[in-house]
């Protein structure tokens, strides 16, 4: 009879990262184990017999991080990569993915959800939080892959009964399900495509099912000065004289926030997704992730859908935060390497409201853990580990990847997606989607 052991999971003699106050020090020779989906011991490497573990994970010469979250993204939209290039944030929707996505079916967002969840697991993401349709399907294809994810079904409020109807099915079918890895959310598409009279049952909606809301905010300029007009608000003021910031509020970009406003979603605990890729390609503006880090707000990275951002690489998108808020700033102290790191790990846990559990390496923590290379010549010689990881570091040197004490890649071999089938799929799906003439047009971007 073989024994049980005591740890599941062992990654040996690893370099950590560890919170320090406000910075970072990086630990090395230490063993992580892991029991069952938690990080139940952390050190020295020789303290933890090899043998009280299942598997081993060789730990050398690279560094374990808390796994990357996504705190925004429309992941199936890696169907419509390329469809829409060089063109207004108007033309993007209105002559291009809002037609294009007329012609989507349930099971394209089940195969766009595999290609994305494989994309984002050979970057290090160990979460998503997505805002889509479909997200049955979609729900259906993380639970399958063991992603963890935070689905917000899309809602425009077009027939409020109906999609009310439908995300309360939602909730109940998958908050918490997968041991815990699925959790939704609400997902009104935001202040401006959806009524006040449909975002304050939206609110009813959560109250009453404990869930928080995701929507996008302030994404463009013309959007914050229509909502000043209509309501002589921004839209954060706005939102919040509904009430909104009631219940937990994710909001995803909010690029044309006023220092008032930031100070309004610090004070309302609000979590922001900053998605710098797709605003620098659609011309939409630079948040001010540096006033809101000042102001104690809680943001994190997001990749926005492949459609706009053409790849859902959370590190890429750290590294451009940073050298954004340098330049926007005509200053290079700011967002050092340590806040980057910080946003990237923590600020996501928090974004998605799980700071106490996620974004740390830390006994009693969930055990969603990326284990990065540090042999690339890009990283030599390793002066600053930090700087290696926000300025230098590739997705592609991400070894290994582990969500609940799941082992989803080792050594850059995904084990829970089969890529030759996910590829036959969505590049049939793809030219169908692309080919077909669409059937009107799924909502209209004011311009
Ligand atoms: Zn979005």
């Amino acid at each position: 009879m073989t024994q049980r052991k005591t740890y599941d999971l062992l990654i040996r003699d690893t370099t950590v990262l560890e919170p320090s106050g406000a910075s970072f020090t990086f630990v090395a020779g230490r063993d992580v184990a892991i029991a069952g989906s938690r990080i139940t011991a952390i050190e020295p490497t020789g303290n933890i017999p090899v043998d009280t573990a299942s598997k081993v994970v060789d730990g050398r010469n690279q560094v374990t991080l808390p796994g990357l979250i996504n705190a925004h993204a429309h992941s199936a939209m890696v169907l419509l990569r390329g469809v829409a290039e060089d063109v207004t944030v108007e033309s993007w929707f209105n002559d291009h993915i809002w037609r294009l996505e007329t012609n989507l079916m349930p099971e394209d967002a089940y195969w766009g959800m595999k290609l994305a969840a494989a994309e984002m697991i050979r970057g290090g993401v160990t979460g998503v939080a997505d805002h889509y349709f479909f997200m049955d399907d979609i729900a259906q294809a993380c639970r399958e892959v063991g992603l963890r994810a935070h689905l917000a079904p899309t809602m425009f409020g077009q027939n409020p009964d109906e999609e009310l109807a439908q995300a309360r099915t939602f909730v109940e079918r998958w908050h918490g399900a997968g041991d815990g890895l699925i959790q939704a959310w609400l997902g009104p598409h935001s202040p401006y495509l959806c009524s006040g009279a449909f975002l304050r049952d939206v609110l009813t909606e959560a109250k009453a099912t404990g869930v928080g809301v995701h929507l996008h905010v302030s994404e463009t300029a013309q959007q914050v000065q229509a909502s000043l007009e209509t309501h002589d608000l921004t839209p954060p003021q706005y939102l919040d004289s509904l009430g909104l910031f009631e219940v937990p509020v994710l909001v995803a970009h909010a690029a044309h926030a006023t220092s008032e406003d930031i100070t309004l979603l610090s004070r309302a605990g609000a979590g922001v997704a900053h998605c710098p890729k797709t605003f620098l390609k659609l011309a939409s503006g630079i948040v001010n992730v540096t006033e809101m880090l000042e102001q104690g707000v809680h943001v994190g990275l997001g990749t926005d859908g492949a459609a706009s951002n053409n790849t859902l690489d959370v590190l890429e998108q750290m590294r451009l935060m940073a050298l954004l808020q340098k330049h926007e700033r005509h200053d290079a102290t700011v967002l050092t390497r340590f806040e980057a790191l910080r946003v990237a790990t923590q600020g996501g846990a928090a974004v998605v409201r799980q700071a106490d559990r996620l974004g740390r390496i830390a006994v009693g923590y969930l055990a969603d853990l990326i284990t990065v290379r540090l042999g690339g010549l890009h990283l030599q010689p390793l002066h600053d580990l930090a700087a290696a990881l926000v300025y230098s570091a590739y997705a592609a040197d991400v070894d290994t990847v582990i969500v609940n004490g799941r082992v989803l890649m080792e050594g850059r071999r995904l084990l829970t997606i089969d890529e030759a089938e996910v590829l036959e799929q969505v590049t049939r799906r793809a030219a169908r989607i692309r080919d077909q003439v669409p059937q009107g047009q799924l909502q209209i971007f004011p311009s």
